[in-house]
């Protein structure tokens, strides 16, 4: 198995290293030609507008459109969910536009900009997630194709899944837990 992760700006290497982790190659990338061969792709969290800009530079963008259309798992975390949405409410970004999510940047406002909490997620078993919520965004609306996979105090979307996309608000790279990164393993190896 053969993990590439978008490495143009954002939190890639804690990425790269939790996956080196798990035992699975993994690749920064950075051209469309480091995309060829991957398995699976993760989105890091970052700064969604800077993401996005610089997939638009580096000719990525088309091709991880078509990549994910013909199955490419893909993880996208913070900014990365953001750029995995077909809606965004309050901002002007160009997305990727691959799930069925409506997204708002900086859904926590200023006091609460940066928090950690303990999130009940389902598919990962009884024991709770430590999610670290980084200036995160929140996802507002999403249709039945999509399958929600936590809620922050049991209402707010902070994770969800559609086909081999997932998506979270939260940083589970920066958790110390490695069970999000393994769930997302097994959507890969579910081919
Ligand atoms: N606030 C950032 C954005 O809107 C996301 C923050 C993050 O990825 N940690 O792009």
């Amino acid at each position: 198995m053969r993990i590439g992760v978008l490495a143009v700006q954002g939190a890639f290497a804690e990425h790269i290293a939790l996956l080196r982790q798990l035992e699975v190659e993994t690749l920064p990338v950075r051209l469309p030609t480091e995309l060829k061969g991957l398995d699976g792709l993760v989105i890091p969290g970052g700064e969604s507008t800077s993401i996005s800009r610089l997939m638009l530079d580096y000719n990525l963008v088309g091709e991880i459109r078509n990549l994910a259309r013909s199955g490419l798992p893909i993880l996208g975390t913070c900014a990365g969910m953001i750029l995995l949405a077909k809606e965004i409410l309050d901002h002007d970004v160009e997305l990727l536009g691959l799930m069925d999510i409506t997204v708002r940047r900086n859904a926590f406002g200023r006091q609460k900009d940066s928090f950690e909490t303990e999130l009940t997620i389902p598919v990962l078993g009884g024991k709770s997630f430590p999610g670290v919520f980084i200036r995160a965004p929140v996802i507002e609306q999403a249709n039945s194709k999509v399958e929600i996979l936590a809620r922050l105090n049991s209402s707010t979307i902070v994770a969800a899944k559609q086909g081999k996309l997932l998506a979270s608000a939260f940083h589970p790279e920066l958790a110390n837990d490695l069970r999000f990164h393994q769930y997302f393993l097994n959507v890969v190896a579910s081919e």
